[in-house]
């Protein structure tokens, strides 16, 4: 392989998002992961109108749209009574609208299009089991510190590395990740005949006191993902690998509406995860360094929008790399945008886990103004997924 141009320390949706633009932009990636292994495991991801604008962008919309499953409607509902507080056409309805579909889809699946679409583009690009543990700047660039003790050089180099990133000490941040209070239980369903008839077929996110669920279809209509999101004051790891009580999942959810009963009665397991917050961090770029996705803008996921910023951000950090030389472009047009998804998430966290007259007070205007105004409410979405990061920043 002949050196690369570029370092991408990590090998999630941001870092091989990234990898994939840099291959359009005609720049040589190298993607180091800590893993041994890109990790087959991980629950369900929407992938808003906004970053599907990113896949297209790649080739790679198609690809993303036959391996997930795109909902009929994005809704939110009154959990334990089942009643619609708003319902917004997605489909080919939200297409025309938002420029893009918005598709539902497994993590590993949608990792696995990114990384096949890189073998394919640039075989050499992708290299397993190597842990970045600090950078320093050099007059030609930045040299990556490993763990094993060695050294790496390239001209420029993105911090792709998730929540806990090991590079974002020096970005004007050294505050942990904080246990949030909040933990979420997810599973994923087969969909039955049965569940097929009782669950819609939208993004529904169940709101209820001091709790939530979400549910939507995966892999054409296969399978339902499902997560609950619980109050819970003593700290849960994340990750995949906490195993959660089935008995204690579905009594946190036994006032919820039959459907989102019935998905919890056909689990077979749960896992438990525990949601981290972060403050981002002062700076997204040093010259030649910068952070993308969870390593720039960790969030909670009441807005589903994670892995679809960290998409936005590949985008852009290489736009403005091959644009500009630096990432000063990319920082000036992606932290103004993270901050406010953030904000929105934050929002939406309080806002699902109403309960008695202030959940009332807070659903009822949204419920009157979905029936009376509908485009109002399509409205309030077009910030998030009318975005295109794509136009007027390509990548050529
Ligand atoms: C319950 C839940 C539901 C969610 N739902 C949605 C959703 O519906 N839609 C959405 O858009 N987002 C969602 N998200 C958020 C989304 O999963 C994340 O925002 C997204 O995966 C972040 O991608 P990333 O590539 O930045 O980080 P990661 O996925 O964390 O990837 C980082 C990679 O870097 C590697 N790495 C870490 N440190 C190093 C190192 N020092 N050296 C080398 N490699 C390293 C890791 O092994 C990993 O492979 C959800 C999150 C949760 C918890």
């Amino acid at each position: 392989m002949s050196e690369p141009d570029l370092i991408i320390c990590g090998g999630g949706i941001a870092g091989l998002t990234a990898a994939l633009c840099a291959v359009k932009a005609g720049l040589t990636p190298l993607v180091i992961e800590r893993a041994e292994a890109l990790s087959e495991v991980g629950a369900g991801l929407q992938v808003g109108a906004n970053a599907m604008k990113v896949m297209a962008g790649l080739g790679l919309d198609d690809a993303v749209t036959a391996a997930g499953h795109t909902p009929r409607h994005l809704e939110m509902r009154d959990g334990p009574s089942g009643r619609t507080i708003f319902s917004v056409p997605a489909g080919e309805a939200g297409r025309r609208r938002w420029g893009a579909l918005h598709v539902n889809i497994r993590r590993a699946a949608l990792q696995q299009v990114l990384a096949a679409a890189l073998k394919a583009r640039a075989p050499e690009a992708l290299r397993l089991g190597i842990e970045a543990v600090d950078y320093s700047l050099n007059p030609d660039g930045v040299t990556l510190h490993l763990a094993d003790g060695s050294q790496m050089q390239a001209p420029a180099v993105l911090g792709a590395d998730g929540i806990h990133s090991a590079l974002r000490h020096r970005f004007g941040s050294g505050e942990s990740p904080n246990y949030t209070g909040h933990t979420a239980l997810r599973a994923l369903v087969p969909a039955s005949a049965e569940l097929r008839a009782l669950v819609p077929d939208a993004s529904i996110a169940w709101t209820g006191p001091k709790r939530h669920a979400v549910t939507y279809y995966l892999h054409g209509r296969d399978l339902i993902n499902f997560v609950g999101v619980v109050e819970q004051s003593e700290p849960v790891p994340e990750g995949w690998h906490t195993t959660a009580s089935l008995e204690k999942a579905r009594d946190a959810f036994a006032g919820f509406a039959a459907p989102v009963r019935a998905i919890l009665e056909e689990a077979s397991q749960a896992r438990r995860w525990g949601l981290y917050d972060r403050p981002p961090p002062s700076r997204l770029a040093r010259g030649p360094i910068a952070l993308i996705g969870d390593a720039a803008a960790p969030m909670p996921p009441f807005m589903a929008q994670g892995a679809s910023f960290a998409m936005e951000c590949a985008w852009a950090a290489i736009w403005s790399l091959k644009a500009t030389g630096d990432f000063t472009a990319y920082e000036q047009a992606m932290a103004v945008r993270g901050g406010r998804i953030l904000e929105a998430a934050r929002r939406n966290g309080r806002f699902f886990h109403g309960s008695g007259l202030a959940a009332l007070a807070g659903y009822a205007p949204v419920r009157l103004a979905s029936t009376l105004a509908p485009g109002r409410i399509r409205q309030r979405f077009d910030w998030i997924y009318g975005h295109d990061v794509t136009h007027g920043k390509k990548i050529k």
